[in-house]
């Protein structure tokens, strides 16, 4: 992931899509309306996330009706990060702005997100759904989601998940996202030291064609993935220090216990003194539980740093079509 240095367009559009057919021609056009008062260039890349409906077929119409718009097709479904990666992968502005398929994010935004990162320096704007037009099933686990991710990243965003988001373009050229973790991309922006974050509020609009691809296992799902990228983005590059450390603390108290309880032994035996047989003692046993467990972690970290020099690229997505 090497930062592109010059981008040859103002401005690149992702939009993950995942059987969204009767929204796409109403939203390209839209986004398109909302350009033309504008002088950048742009692209619109739709990643059609090994949709099963139309999606593929009309991208090819609509290819011909707006020529910015550029699409990758992948051979089956991947997931939102997925999509969103490879997006950020192709993208060729030097703003990158995300938006969700479903017509829920509204490219009106579009201006204002573009000059915040382009005239108020920010690195990266997350949307805030102010007014969220959706099932309290889904807004109230997100308030917690929110609270949460809040608390442990420390940035003092109000929607995390919010699918419309606008990046310099060494952001998203410098970040890796895959697995559910595009819930969190602020918090890997943050970590890959893009710290100018900012929020806007974005008007958002009821689903209107098609239904939510996401269940309540997001959440659960979700908040794994964030330990994980707590842990990741801290140990990932050594995972000795993490591993190796707790191992030598292990194998370090039970070493000391067990010198305490032989010292001990042989004290009293030079004293005439009564004692019990090193073997006897319960604390032995927990010190020699200590000492392996501790040998343990250690080349847990030693397996660790091996897998992280040789493994390769996580994200081997099959692209079935570029439209160009
Ligand atoms: N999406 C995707 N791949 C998936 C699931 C969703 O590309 O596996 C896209 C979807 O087409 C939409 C966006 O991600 O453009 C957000 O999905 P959705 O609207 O279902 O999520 P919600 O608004 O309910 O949180
Ligand atoms: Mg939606």
């Amino acid at each position: 992931m090497n930062p592109t240095p010059d981008p040859t367009l103002d401005l690149s559009i992702i939009i993950p899509a995942y059987n969204e057919a009767e929204s796409l021609p109403e939203l390209i056009a839209w986004i398109t309306r909302v350009l033309a008062g504008h002088a950048w260039t742009y692209e619109i890349i739709v990643v059609d996330d090994g949709s099963e409906d139309q999606t593929g077929q009309l991208l090819h119409t609509l290819k011909k009706q707006y020529p910015p718009l550029r699409a990758i097709r992948f051979l089956r479904n991947y997931g939102k990060s997925a999509a969103l990666q490879t997006g950020f992968e192709a993208a060729r502005g030097a703003v990158v702005i995300t938006m969700d398929a479903d017509l829920q994010d509204d490219p009106e935004e579009i201006p204002a997100l573009y000059r915040m990162i382009t005239e108020e320096g920010y690195d990266l704007v997350s949307g805030w759904k102010y007014k969220r037009y959706d099932p309290w099933s889904k807004t109230l686990p997100s308030k917690l989601f929110n609270a949460v991710t809040r608390r442990l990243s420390g940035i003092p965003l109000h929607d995390f998940n919010c699918g419309l988001k606008a990046y310099r373009c060494e952001v998203v050229k410098s970040i890796e996202v895959y697995g559910e973790m595009h819930r969190y991309i602020p918090v890997i922006a943050k970590w890959a030291g893009f710290k100018r974050i900012g929020e806007k509020k974005v008007k958002h609009h009821p689903r209107r064609y098609g239904k939510t691809k996401f269940g309540i296992e997001r959440f659960l799902f979700g908040f794994l993935d964030l330990l994980s990228i707590q842990f990741v983005s801290r140990f990932r590059k050594r995972p000795m220090h993490f591993f190796g450390g707790l191992g030598v603390l292990s194998f370090t108290i039970g070493a000391l216990i067990t010198l305490w309880l032989i010292g001990y032994k042989l004290w009293a035996l030079a004293h005439g003194l009564h004692y019990r047989e090193v073997t006897a003692q319960p604390l032995f046993y927990l010190a020699l539980t200590s000492i392996i467990i501790g040998a343990q972690l250690f080349l847990t970290g030693f397996l660790g740093e091996m897998i992280v020099n040789t493994a390769p690229k996580r994200h081997d997505y099959v692209i079935a079509e570029v439209i160009e």
